[in-house]
């Protein structure tokens, strides 16, 4: 029982692992924008906001952070790689407003830690 259980937990933390190193490599781009344009930081994730988050946000051009190719120009090549990319306006295909004008980019609500109500 025990030793099933402890095969569960590596695992699992074998597949946090692979997550979190995908994250890491879209951190570090956003470090690097950030360094750049300090002065617009606070519209910007912070370097350790986590992907699909609430603050994984890019207010300046309203995507997600760590999908901005605005200020990641290193994402470029991911999205073309799936297909997922306007030649045209230099865009994510899922991110082209002028092609896509129903397109509405959402910014996920914050996850707030459990409060007490009134
Ligand atoms: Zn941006
Ligand atoms: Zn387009």
């Amino acid at each position: 029982m025990m030793k099933t259980l402890a095969t569960i937990a590596i695992f699992s933390s074998l597949a946090l692992a692979g997550c979190s190193k995908d994250n890491k490599t879209a951190t570090k781009q956003d470090t690097a924008a950030i360094k750049k344009e300090t002065k617009r930081a606070d519209s910007h994730a912070p370097a350790n906001a986590e992907p699909g988050s609430h603050e994984d946000w890019c207010g300046e051009h309203s995507v997600p952070e760590s999908q901005c190719t605005r200020c990641n120009p290193g994402l470029v090549a991911a999205f073309k790689a799936t297909g997922d990319w306007c030649d045209e306006h230099g865009l994510p295909e899922s991110q082209c407003l002028k092609c896509n004008p129903e397109l509405k980019i959402v910014r996920p609500p914050p996850s707030e830690p459990a409060k007490p109500q009134e």
